[in-house]
């Protein structure tokens, strides 16, 4: 990491956080205590119930009891204790689920009609108000503001959730942007090399990557320590486990698997149109799970950024078109209407339903799958709302609640590193926890349902985080 500026108070550098010990609320900042509601060294959530992250059963009348940051004791409301000078709170009606931890959870913002920014104020609070306590990047527009940004907050000095730093994008010589186009082995290290002595750690791969490159650029990622992911086309998914990568964001929809007319290292244009109309279960499908579950090799569903791009599904959450400005949200708007008017999407009802059915084919196959929202497309899959609508399209997928929790937290902790300490609710976890106002198991939709959010065991105020972006997303 980088050395705080200058002009820090030595005395606030010496009680800066460690990255995963617990973070005390007399060293949180006045801009981020205005977003707390819970501050007590001990609290007692009583009677919930609880999807622990675990993949167990939901389990009914629960207590969690929170010290110091960290989930102390977890049990049956009938034989936890709530300890003397406890603050308890009586939850009966509420559900609690582990902090979520989302995979492809940028910090910048991109939407339809070439709108593009870095959410360093709407993101952070977005994703912590939504629930989501752990992000990791997957790929940056803008790294400095990035690593600024986790500073921020490792400090107290910012709300927003635990951030996993990935370096700028690499792609290929067909690519461009913003990204950085490697046309060598040899310049694929030295990027890994320069961004893993700023503090990145993972490497994100995109379209146009080529393989000689990316196995460069994996092989120095691993001997630094660093991991690779990649949102591919150029270079199929069983392409990319042979050259080693440890996960793969998006699923079915960008897999060149599926793809016979493909080229070595040129992404096929017509992806998209085969991907509509490949078998979530044939032959292709069932390889590409096979390489991946063997090679131990992780995937990322972003179903949420998917959806807008499928007509006739219902993309106009109310809070979502609050929080956008309103020159974004009028795009949006239109851009939804043209979809829903004409009947085609880019992505079509079948293509989105097997990109569903293929998770599941890879999650029963033995493979580690976890979520993000992926903030981008045509703008409407929001940071934070848009995990949650995650686990709405898990849901719809076939997946249990205690599946689609898990996938959506104890998962990415684990594809992390972090699940010795955090993604779970287990005792002697760090107390990330949701509060969700009713019962989850019965109505998916509780998810939105988002009261209050412990990150640390401080508990912040859901309504005054997503109150202070209205208006702003798309904007900063
Ligand atoms: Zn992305």
């Amino acid at each position: 990491m980088r050395p705080p500026p200058a002009f820090v108070p030595l005395a606030l550098v010496a009680i800066a956080p460690v990255a995963l010990s617990a973070q005390r609320p007399d060293s949180l900042a006045a801009d981020v205590r205005q977003y707390v509601a819970v501050d007590t060294a001990v609290v007692a959530l009583t009677h919930v119930l609880l999807v622990d992250g675990t993949g167990a059963a939901p389990k009914p009348d629960q207590t969690i009891v929170i010290r110091d940051g960290r989930i102390a004791e977890v049990g049956p409301a009938a034989s936890v204790q709530v300890p003397g000078g406890a603050r308890a709170m009586d939850l009966s009606g509420s559900t609690v689920i582990p902090g979520l931890v989302g995979m492809h959870d940028h910090l910048f913002y991109t939407a339809a009609g070439g709108r593009a920014v870095q959410m360093s104020y709407t993101g952070p609070r977005l994703y912590l108000g939504s629930g989501v306590t752990t992000i990791r990047t997957t790929g940056s527009r803008a790294p400095y503001a990035e690593i600024n940004l986790k500073d921020q907050i490792d400090r107290g000095l910012t709300p927003g959730p635990r951030i996993h730093l990935t370096a700028p994008y690499i792609t290929g010589p067909q690519g461009g942007g913003s990204m950085a186009v490697l046309s060598s082995p040899e310049a694929a290290r030295r990027f890994v090399a320069y961004w893993a002595s700023e503090g990145a750690t993972w490497i994100k791969a995109y379209t146009d990557i080529r393989r000689a490159e990316l196995g460069a650029a994996i092989a120095e990622a691993h001997k630094r320590g660093l991991k690779v992911t990649g949102h591919l086309c150029s270079v199929s998914f069983q392409e990319a486990v042979a050259l080693g990568i440890d996960n793969l964001e998006h699923g079915m929809l960008t897999s060149s698997d599926f793809d016979p007319t493909k080229q070595p290292d040129v992404c096929p244009v017509t992806l998209l149109g085969r991907l509509n109309q490949s078998d979530p279960r044939g032959d292709v499908a069932q390889a590409t799970i096979r390489t991946l579950v063997q090679h131990r090799v992780s995937m990322t569903s972003t179903l949420a950024v998917y959806e807008p791009f499928v007509a006739h599904r219902p993309t106009k959450d109310a809070r979502v078109l609050q929080a956008m400005a309103p020159e974004v949200r009028a795009s949006y708007t239109r851009i939804r209407d043209e979809i829903d008017s004409t009947g085609h999407g880019p992505v079509t009802q079948q293509g989105l339903q097997s990109a569903m059915a293929f998770e599941k084919a890879f999650v029963e196959g033995g493979g580690l799958l976890a979520a993000g929202v992926d903030p981008t497309g045509i703008g409407g899959a929001l940071a934070g709302f848009g995990d949650q609508r995650n686990y709405e399209l898990f849901i719809e997928a076939g997946f249990t609640p205690a599946q689609a929790v898990r996938i959506m937290t104890a998962n990415g902790a684990r594809i992390l590193g972090v699940d010795n300490r955090l993604g779970t609710v287990e005792r002697g976890k760090l107390a990330d926890l949701v509060l969700l106002h009713g019962d989850l198991v019965a109505e998916p939709s509780v998810i939105r349902n988002v009261t209050l959010v412990f990150k640390d065991g401080v508990g912040y105020d859901s309504a005054k985080l997503i109150g202070s972006v209205q208006g702003r997303v798309g904007v900063n």
